[in-house]
């Protein structure tokens, strides 16, 4: 991790907790990370939870992100969110392009390109995710695919404002699998992911952020966390309970 850049650990809950069971998890979680100094923490609960959250980590060091957002103000686009209905309960952020939205909801890179510029006019941290299936890392496209997903996804974005996006490297054959990246995987692709923002604005890429996602538990955080273009985690599975999410920010620090 790099002195300059805060490190940021996001526990991503996908489809889990409902709001009491919310409650008691944050309940458990405040007094473990109250003296997380330089470390940011997030959680990014269902919808249903966010104001709830929000609420109940008012005055803490814990931000609160939505999972998912519509690059649209408002409209016909039945079972969506916008933006400003998260600033409206002082949502701090948002998941967007995770690759089960990608791959099961369909979320394009095109929408993409809307919904970065979308979160961050409307004042949201958004956390970008992009990586590679096992095939294409097998047939060695893992590259190809980044480039890809970060030149698209980030294409309208002017680039004075690269930096205020935190981008999560996500193999995605390592999410939810207990099949983690290597350090020099992991370091290689993120090292790659900030490069390719250098090619828009070298600034700006000593200021982004970029997270690595997949299987990050208490027992391996702190060597992934360590490498020197690991700017923090996503991480879903270990997120979920309060102890082992604190023992990953406890690595952070
Ligand atoms: C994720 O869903 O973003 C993720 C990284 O999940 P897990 O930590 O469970 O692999």
């Amino acid at each position: 991790m790099s002195s300059d850049r805060t490190p940021l650990i996001a526990g991503n809950w996908k489809m889990h907790k409902s709001i009491a069971e919310a409650e008691e998890f944050i309940a458990a979680l405040l007094p473990r990370v109250s003296d997380a100094e330089g470390v940011e923490v997030g959680i990014c609960p269902p919808f249903l939870a966010l104001q709830a959250m929000v609420h109940s980590t008012r005055g803490s060091r814990v931000q609160v992100f939505a999972q998912t957002m519509h690059q649209a103000d408002h409209g016909a686009f039945t079972g969506e969110v916008a933006a400003s209905m998260l600033t409206e309960i002082d949502v701090h952020g948002v998941i967007l392009g995770h690759s089960e939205r990608r791959e099961l909801f369909g979320e394009t890179d095109r929408a993409l390109a809307l919904k970065v510029p979308a979160a961050l006019a409307a004042g949201l941290t958004p956390i970008l995710c992009v990586g590679e299936t096992e095939d294409e890392r097998e047939r060695g496209d893992t590259q190809r695919k980044l480039r890809h997903q970060v030149q698209e996804d980030l294409a309208r974005l002017p680039d004075d404002r690269l930096g205020d996006v935190v981008i999560a490297y996500e193999p995605i054959w390592a999410i939810g699998t207990g099949q983690v990246a290597t350090p020099e995987q992991a370091q290689e692709a993120i090292a790659f992911v900030r490069a390719l923002v250098a090619d828009r604005s070298r600034e700006q890429a000593g200021r982004v952020r970029v997270l690595y996602g997949g299987s990050v538990k208490p027992d391996n955080a702190a060597e992934l966390l360590a490498l020197p273009d690991v700017d923090g985690a996503l991480v879903g599975g270990a997120s979920l309970d309060a102890a082992s999410f604190a023992a990953i920010v406890a690595a952070a620090r």
